[in-house]
């Protein structure tokens, strides 16, 4: 028996052992210039390249290398290497290592080499730049990242002319800096279940954006920490639905009335919202309810100023919500009653709500009707009442030793 044993585990060294070896082969051809050169050669047609490395050929490699925007690289380079701001710098405090890296990216923004524009226009200007000032400090290149891409693209994307006309020249010359908020503690790479709701309220028009337990708090936040003034909130919308909806959700009653009576509140998923988040004036201070801590310290990288976020009922007007698809219904006909209003409800339904991706997602996600007492306890500051409700699964509860996210 011991001997089968012994056999067994000799077989799963080995078999350990071949793979480690067909992956430092696979890792070791990313370094290979010489096979890369000869593989685009052979692509292209032409002759082969395969000296390249033998010859020194920096033009060549160059060009092999760094296959566009020649001339806007050289440029960047340039002024990179124009300004003693760029010269790297080690061992220093993380205050003004996160201070550096903001300051060398505003530089670079002011500069005038790219704009967030650029990913409708030619996005490989982007590309381009984030190559180039990697080389320079990651940390300016992921603060970068953070500014153009997640924030940024997502705001072009999203967002209408009226914000386009508010942020975007903002973000060109890091004047209004940015953060993406979108990881959950609870809800890494499983976004589409995360927690943070953000309620409409029709009669304020605005959305009451909120996180219901610790697991909700937005974590990781580049640029969260010191930086940024703004931020793309992603949190679950959820609108009053149409009392002609009549049961069908969880906890629905007849005539979109909730078991206890009252009316119900729709989920309609997980909505972007333009969210500032620290008073005007350049001031570090969040705006009121907005809780923001710092994650300190990493393992590299620190320029990068990383934070976790919370809202405690933040009242954001009903503009601020990006995405605003043409076609959808807006807000107050899937909130109220009527025949006009169930139609807008009917048309969200059957855009947002299939079955196949309810079974994606686990049976939550869009499309779900909440009895108001349990959406009352998502805005709720207590997730004790939400499981008491029974809405609650275990991994929901507040994480031991985190304590209550304190106002
Ligand atoms: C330095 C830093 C900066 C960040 N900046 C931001 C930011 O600006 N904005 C933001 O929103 N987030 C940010 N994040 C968060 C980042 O996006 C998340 O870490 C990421 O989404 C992964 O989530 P998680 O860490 O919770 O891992 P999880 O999703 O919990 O994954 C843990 C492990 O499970 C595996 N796993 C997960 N799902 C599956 C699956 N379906 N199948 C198989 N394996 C799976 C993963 O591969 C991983 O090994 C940042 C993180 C870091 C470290």
């Amino acid at each position: 028996m011991a001997e089968q044993q012994q056999q067994q585990q000799q077989q799963q060294q080995a078999q350990q052992q071949g793979l480690g070896c067909r992956r430092l082969d696979v890792v070791a051809g990313h370094f290979d210039l010489q096979a890369a050169a000869e593989r685009a050669a052979r692509r292209a047609g032409g002759r082969s390249q395969a000296s390249l490395l033998a010859r020194r050929d920096v033009s060549a490699l160059h060009a092999l290398l760094e296959h566009d925007n020649a001339d806007l690289r050289a440029r960047m380079k340039s002024f990179f290497a124009a300004d003693p701001i760029y010269v790297p710098r080690y061992d220093i405090d993380l205050r003004d290592d996160r201070e550096l890296a903001f300051e060398r990216l505003a530089r670079f923004c002011r500069a005038g080499f790219i704009s967030v524009a650029d990913f409708a226009a030619d996005p490989r200007r982007i590309f381009a730049a984030h190559e180039v000032a990697a080389l320079v400090d990651p940390s300016m290149a992921t603060k970068m990242t953070v500014q153009f891409n997640l924030f940024g693209g997502t705001v072009l994307k999203l967002g209408t002319e009226r914000h386009h006309a508010q942020i975007l020249r903002g973000i060109d010359d890091a004047s209004a800096m940015g953060c993406f908020c979108l990881t959950e503690l609870s809800y890494g790479n499983n976004a589409v279940e995360m927690e943070t709701t953000a309620t409409y309220d029709p009669a304020r028009q605005v959305f009451d954006l909120h996180s219901p337990t610790t697991g909700s708090a937005k974590y990781w936040i580049t640029n969260g920490a010191v930086h940024a003034q703004w931020a793309v909130v992603f949190a679950r919308l959820l609108v009053a639905a149409p009392a002609a909806a009549g049961g069908g959700g969880a906890g629905a009653g007849a005539g979109g009335a909730a078991a206890g009576g009252g009316p119900v509140l729709r989920d309609e998923g997980i909505h972007a919202f333009l969210v500032r988040i620290r008073e005007e004036g350049g001031t570090s201070k969040p705006c009121r309810g907005v809780r923001i801590d710092d994650m300190g310290h990493k393992m590299g990288c620190n320029g990068v100023d990383n934070g976790k976020l919370a809202f405690d009922h933040v009242a954001v007007p009903r503009e601020v919500r990006l995405g605003c698809a043409k076609g959808r219904a807006p807000l107050e006909e899937r909130a109220g009653g009527g025949a006009r209003r169930a139609g807008g409800r009917a048309r969200c339904v059957a855009s947002r709500s299939s079955p196949s991706t309810r079974e994606k997602r686990g049976g939550g996600g869009a499309g779900r009707l909440l009895p108001l007492p349990a959406a009352a306890a998502l805005s709720g500051s207590s997730s004790n009442v939400l499981q008491a409700k029974g809405f609650l699964r275990l991994r929901d509860r507040p994480i031991p030793g985190l304590g209550p996210l304190d106002k």
